[in-house]
């Protein structure tokens, strides 16, 4: 089966600015950022949208979220960041594999587009 296009990033298919990766979470630079900051973070498992079950994986997520932290601390986000994930269409969600937004170095407006 044809792999997704994040899938082809975790095996090396595609290249990426990796900027953190164990056996479970893998996070790189955004090809188009929108902030000087801005890194997605995605479970090196194959999990399509925050709404299927295998997204409700308590092990998994906690993982994203400590490597989000970490990353933080990392990237220089003491003053503040967003993490951001779309599920859907109508949300634009584009890349079928769950993935969360680290945006970051720049004041953040609210409500979001
Ligand atoms: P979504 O719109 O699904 O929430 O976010 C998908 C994100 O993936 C977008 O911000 C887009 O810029 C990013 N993206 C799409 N293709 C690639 C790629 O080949 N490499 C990287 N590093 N990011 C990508
Ligand atoms: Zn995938």
């Amino acid at each position: 089966m044809e792999q997704c296009l994040f899938c082809k990033i975790v095996d090396g298919k595609i290249p990426a600015e990796i900027v953190y990766r164990d056996d479970s979470v893998v996070a790189f630079k955004d090809i188009n950022p929108q902030a000087p900051v801005h890194v997605l973070v995605i479970p090196v498992k194959h999990v399509a949208k925050l709404t299927d079950p295998a997204a409700s994986d308590g092990k998994m997520l906690s993982q994203i979220f400590a490597t989000i932290a970490r990353l933080a601390g990392e990237l220089g986000l003491e003053k503040g960041f967003r993490v951001v994930a779309n599920c859907g269409d109508e949300a634009g969600q584009t890349v079928h594999h769950i993935h969360f937004h680290v945006l970051g170095k720049r004041r953040l407006n609210w409500p979001p587009g």
